[in-house]
């Protein structure tokens, strides 16, 4: 459910006029809609606080939903969120002083990541994050020194590769064995029981997240039982687990004429399977969700370039957006709808959807049906809110992509676009030069 639709026959993001939008900020732009993204989190929210007996810890409290940041991490999008409670799951320094920047506690900000520095892990410590989650020994180790040199003990999981790997392509498969993330069971059992024998680091729990755009309960829920089984024999070794980290993954509709994929669950059926496997278990869950939130809640808006037609009967639409603004498509195969800002009347037309950039890799879709459009309209990209303008670069000397927050009626360009001046005056010229 978004909040992106026809109204007078043209597209709005809520009240706002896509056309009117465009013409002020120009495109390629980025448009996303705070009621999508607040009701989001609430559809959420409302799955986990059904079932905080189970998902609660011991006191039956309020289970972290810990949005990932990686997805969108413009701090308009952040402060949205964090108004309505919403934690959140950092992997760099960076990205914890957006958090922080956006008015999230410290007390809500989980460290995650495989290459974490000794100066971000030192940050962390001093910020008083709620928990790093440590992906290897190596890692613990030098955490360890760090915090002794501090006087801290601050609060670890461990964050397990459970040898299940999910998700919608290689690329953003994390839980598998040959994945660089997290630490293989037997490994961790032993990590835990030496981190626990340590007065400078305090494991509350264990971690894991196996993948992205998962759209099937069946591997999360080996990972959760997975969890589950190494709580309980950690505990029989009297350790104490008092949390897990469930990590993030559940997918979304990407949903078009020729493409629908395919959701087995809802969010609600998602978090209650999570409360089914840790019932009774008495821990505290947390969930790391990045695309779920934010993903249907933007959208890429384009102007069409020109229409180029070939003898053969190609006919290539040529958009002012290209994989510098939206790489998805080049990195993962992904699919995003692209409609017509204002639909036209006519049958569907099978367009090639390519941006200018230099790369044949900057093809949005192939042989792709959609309503005529002709130069000088708008379209957008739907669903382009997570993973989109976080990956966006500069390549071919493309000013950064812009950023705009809807809210009602009301909107803000929350990232400009540089002009070509500033973008070039970014880059002093070596001195002998
Ligand atoms: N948690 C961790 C540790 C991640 O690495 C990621 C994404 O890579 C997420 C959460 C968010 O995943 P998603 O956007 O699929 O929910």
């Amino acid at each position: 459910m978004h909040h992106f639709e026809l109204k007078s026959g043209a597209l709005h993001a809520e009240a706002v006029s896509l056309e009117a939008l465009a013409q002020d900020v120009g495109t390629p732009a980025y448009v996303y809609s705070s009621a999508t993204l607040t009701r989001h989190y609430a559809v959420l929210r409302e799955a986990v606080d059904a079932h905080t007996a189970a998902l609660g810890g011991p006191n039956g409290g309020e289970a972290l939903i810990a949005y990932a940041v990686k997805a969108n991490s413009n701090l308009s999008v952040l402060a949205t969120l964090a108004r309505l409670g919403c934690g959140a799951d950092t992997v760099s320094e960076g990205e914890i002083r957006r958090a922080l920047k956006a008015g999230v506690p410290a007390s809500k900000i989980i460290f995650s990541g495989v290459g974490k520095t000794d100066a971000e892990l030192g940050f962390a410590i001093d910020t008083g994050v709620r928990q790093i989650n440590i992906e290897s020994a190596a890692e613990l180790d030098r955490l360890i020194a760090i915090a002794q040199d501090r006087g801290a003990s601050p609060a670890i999981a461990i964050r397990v590769n459970p040898k299940i790997g999910a998700g919608g392509h290689a690329k953003i498969t994390t839980g598998g064995e040959g994945d660089k993330f997290g630490v293989p069971v037997d490994e961790a059992m032993a990590l835990y029981a030496r981190a626990s024998a340590s007065p400078h680091v305090t494991p509350v729990g264990l971690a894991c997240h196996i993948g992205s755009q998962i759209t099937d309960l069946t591997p999360l829920e080996a990972a959760f039982r997975l969890l589950r089984s190494m709580t309980e024999e950690l505990r029989a070794e009297g350790l104490s687990v008092e949390r897990l980290d469930l990590g993030g993954g559940l997918g979304v509709p990407y949903v078009g004429a020729d493409h629908a994929s395919s959701i087995a669950a809802s969010p609600a059926e998602y978090v209650a399977m999570a409360a089914g496997v840790l019932d009774g278990l008495n821990v505290e869950a947390a969930f790391e969700p990045g695309r779920l939130l934010a993903a249907n809640a933007g959208i890429l808006v384009s102007r069409v370039i020109q229409v180029t037609e070939r003898a053969d009967g190609r006919r290539f639409l040529v958009l002012d957006a290209a994989m510098n603004d939206l790489i998805r498509p080049a990195m993962y195969d992904a699919f995003h709808e692209v409609l017509p800002v204002r639909p036209r009347a006519g049958a569907p037309v099978a367009y090639d959807i390519v941006g200018p950039v230099c790369e044949t890799g900057d093809t949005f879709a192939r042989g792709r049906p959609m309503l005529p459009v002709e130069a000088g309209d708008l379209v957008i990209f739907a669903g382009a809110g997570a993973y989109g303008a976080v990956m966006a670069s500069e390549y071919n000397s493309r000013p950064m992509v812009p950023e705009v927050l809807v809210d009602g009626e009301r909107y803000a360009v929350i990232r400009p676009r540089p002009t070509l001046e500033e973008m070039l005056a970014r880059e002093p010229m070596a001195d002998w030069l």
